[in-house]
């Protein structure tokens, strides 16, 4: 078999290389302790996990979803309602909110119900994955706006060529991102917003963790922006705040046109979640949110003993604002595939490489904070009790 150029194309998969190194260490009787992956490692609240039970034994929750492609009414409802809560941000049920199978499916049905073969996208660098795969496999093409810490890792759109510009069917942003760990403020999105209507274009940002912040920072989103329904989507999920990264729910919201772009390729493509997923996630939106400032103050206590750590180590790291993540500069500008296998073999640790995201990544690593406790703790007492050696190795 010969497979699809379109997987011919995509970026070599990094991360692959990372786990045959584990393999390795580990067949050397390496115990390995990954701050590669973020996934919590809390389990979903229990007043979720019973909304999916009791739903799970309702036989009218067995079929096929109501309204397939586009979610239940019910749930579509609870979505809007928090927007409005939270954002303070009013969106119609009806045509502005789609039920998503997790939020990295979206960037696939926007790719799809959007881009033409030889169409552009601008995507920032370094970046999520999966935003440059869903391009690719729309058979369109990609421009990389870098994100540069001298600007807070947002891009400077006004450095976007005008030709560029001009051919760009979209513009993708995730903010509070993920692997830098920044933030934008309000006026960011505004600058994105004027820049979308001047060039006609669809602006998405993919909002994961807008409830994963710290020390009271409160992320805004992209449809707070004045004119942002005219061309701004937004991408949300229920995995970060709510610990259900394994059970596929997320949301699509904003511009009328684009939801219904996206819900015509979901349409053709699957037929909805699960009804009693949907009836968590109703549960998870609506009822009491306290389990979310919990599980983000564990974040907040590991990312003070994260950061301390690195510190000593000689990294010049900024405690994040947002998502749980740490993105810090390797040393000596070391080579972040170089740092990571050393941090490896010294003590037994993972951290993502940033050239995994994309070339802009290179010199940074990405830590984790979803690792138990007390294996954050081990992690994090082998780096300092290697701290000699490590240092002794950078300076080389
Ligand atoms: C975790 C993550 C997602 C995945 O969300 P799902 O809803 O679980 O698909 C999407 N975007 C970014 C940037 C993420 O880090």
């Amino acid at each position: 078999m010969e497979k699809a150029e379109r997987l011919k194309q995509l970026p070599p998969y990094l991360f692959v290389q990372i786990r045959n190194k584990i393999r390795e260490a580990q067949a050397r009787g390496i115990d390995v302790i990954s701050l590669g992956v973020g996934d919590p490692d809390h389990p979903t609240p229990s007043h979720i996990v019973e909304a999916l039970c009791k739903a799970a034994h309702d036989p009218a929750n067995h079929p096929y979803p109501p309204d397939e492609e586009k979610g239940m009414l019910a749930f579509r409802e609870a979505v809007a309602g928090w927007y409005a809560r939270r954002f303070g941000v009013q969106l119609d049920p009806q045509t502005e909110v789609l039920a998503l199978i997790g939020s990295k499916e979206g960037n696939h049905h926007l790719a799809l119900g959007l881009l033409n073969p030889g169409d552009l996208a601008i995507v920032p660098d370094p970046a999520y994955p999966a935003y440059l795969a869903s391009v690719i496999f729309a058979g369109a093409e990609v421009y990389r706006v870098p994100l540069d810490p001298s600007r807070g890792f947002l891009p400077n759109l006004a450095d976007i060529p005008t030709d560029v510009a001009r051919r760009a069917k979209l513009l993708v942003l995730n903010y509070p991102n993920n692997p830098t760990t920044a933030v934008a403020p309000l006026e960011f999105y505004q600058e994105a917003v004027a820049f979308a209507r001047t060039f006609d274009l669809v602006v998405c940002n993919d909002n994961p963790y807008s409830e994963i912040a710290y020390d009271g920072y409160q992320p805004v989103s992209l449809l707070r922006a004045e004119g942002a329904l005219e061309v701004g989507v937004e991408f949300n999920s229920l995995s970060k705040p709510y610990n259900m990264t394994g059970w596929r729910i997320g949301m699509a919201v904003g511009n009328r046109e684009v939801i219904a772009a996206m819900a015509q390729v979901k349409e053709n493509t699957d037929s909805g979640i699960f009804a009693a997923v949907q009836h968590a996630g109703i549960a998870a939106l609506t009822g009491p949110q306290d389990c979310v400032q919990a599980v983000v103050s564990v974040y907040q206590h590991r990312r003070d003993r994260v950061v301390g750590v690195l510190r000593e180590l000689g990294l010049q790291v900024e405690a994040p604002r947002a998502t749980f993540y740490v993105w810090a500069p390797t040393p000596n500008g070391m080579p972040s595939m170089d740092f990571a296998s050393l941090l490896l073999e010294e003590a037994g640790v993972v951290v993502t490489p940033g050239i995994g995201y994309g070339s802009r990544g290179e010199g940074f690593i990405r830590l984790s904070l979803t690792v138990p406790d007390h294996r954050l703790d081990e992690a994090l007492r082998r780096l300092v009790e290697r701290r000699a050696a490590i240092r002794a190795a950078v300076s080389h």
